[in-house]
């Protein structure tokens, strides 16, 4: 949403709402240009879900660009751990073949190797959303111009004509701030898009026996599961076998981890118990009712795409 804004009188030059990586990508260019930015999210604090749990090369050069590509590299994968995409019957039986791939730090002797079209200063980099988005936050927070508001929920949005109002609640009060331009950096279900009336193109709901329906993911600690599972470290661990698929990260390579599957058609629609969160990660690791492994999990939560 623009405006023009000479002569108006208003609150800050630019609110963003939403401070998932969008919102806070562009909070920290707007920053870096001294614009006066506002951005409120809903939540408390950046997500607690791991979501995404690799970067991409190009999005690792506008971080190298930014200069935060080394702090994110220290969270996630450690530097000395396999990225190793690994396919299995399931966990803990038989292993059908694997993708050897490299470590951060093997990667980065790597790439001063690449020449061409393929050479790139950062390749890919094995981190969760969950942690990037906290350096994100950080980077904008150290900006002068930019205000970071989490816990602060926008209800609704109106064009005037001569600016953008927006009410947000802060601090349990409403308020009704004024910008120059509103950004709508707020996710799949966006306010902002509603109120423009913008819809979705392509073709959604597909359904597939993998990856096309509810997914459910697990974020989970479980100390004991590389010496359960006894096979080289990898990142990425997908099963296929009689009772379900599903893929697995490590998230620190060592005791955290985010298990995905797909809801079938007689657990799409009711409530996942923990219960029913175990046996399905049972069934990925080695086929019988309850895991072996010791999970120290949150409650599961069901998470679709
Ligand atoms: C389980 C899972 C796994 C995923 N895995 C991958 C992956 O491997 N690779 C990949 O590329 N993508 C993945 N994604 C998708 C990826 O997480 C999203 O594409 C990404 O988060 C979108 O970023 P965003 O900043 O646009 O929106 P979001 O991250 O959705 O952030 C939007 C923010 O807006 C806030 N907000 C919304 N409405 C309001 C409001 N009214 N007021 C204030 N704040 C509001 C929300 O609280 C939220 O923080 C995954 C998603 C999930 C759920």
């Amino acid at each position: 949403m623009t405006k023009d804004t000479q002569n108006q009188a208003t609150d800050t030059g630019v609110i963003i709402i939403g401070g998932g990586p969008c919102g806070l990508m562009l909070a920290i260019e707007l920053g870096r240009r001294e614009v006066p930015v506002i951005l409120f999210d809903q939540n408390p604090s950046t997500s607690t879900d791991p979501k995404g749990n690799a970067i991409q090369a190009r999005t690792m050069e506008h971080f190298r660009r930014l200069g935060i590509a080394d702090v994110i590299r220290t969270k996630g994968l450690p530097r000395d751990f396999p990225t190793d995409i690994v396919y299995f019957t399931r966990y803990t039986k038989h292993e059908l073949a694997r993708f050897r791939l490299p470590t951060s730090n093997e990667a980065r002797e790597l790439a001063k190797t690449l020449s061409g079209s393929w050479s790139t200063p950062e390749l890919p980099h094995r981190c969760t959303q969950m942690l990037v988005e906290q350096v994100l936050r950080q980077e904008a927070e150290k900006l002068p111009s930019v205000s970071v508001r989490f816990g602060c929920p926008v209800s609704a949005v109106e064009d005037t004509g001569r600016h953008v109002s927006v009410s947000v609640m802060q601090a349990d009060q409403m308020k009704r701030l004024k910008c120059a331009y509103l950004i709508g950096c707020d996710g799949a279900r966006s306010l902002v898009r509603r109120h423009l009336r913008v819809s979705y193109g392509g073709e959604s709901g597909n359904v597939r026996d993998f990856m096309g329906g509810r997914m459910h993911a697990i974020y989970f600690r479980a100390p004991q599961l590389f010496s359960e599972m006894n096979v080289d470290p990898a990142w990425m661990y997908w099963t296929f076998n009689a009772d379900r698929r599903s893929f697995m990260a490590t998230v620190n390579g060592r005791d955290e981890f985010v298990f995905h599957t797909q809801l079938k058609v007689d657990e799409a629609d009711r409530e996942i118990t923990e219960i029913d969160a175990r046996r399905m990660f049972a069934q990925g690791e080695h086929g019988v009712g309850v895991s072996k492994t010791v999970i120290f999990g949150r409650v599961p939560q069901i998470v679709s795409r």
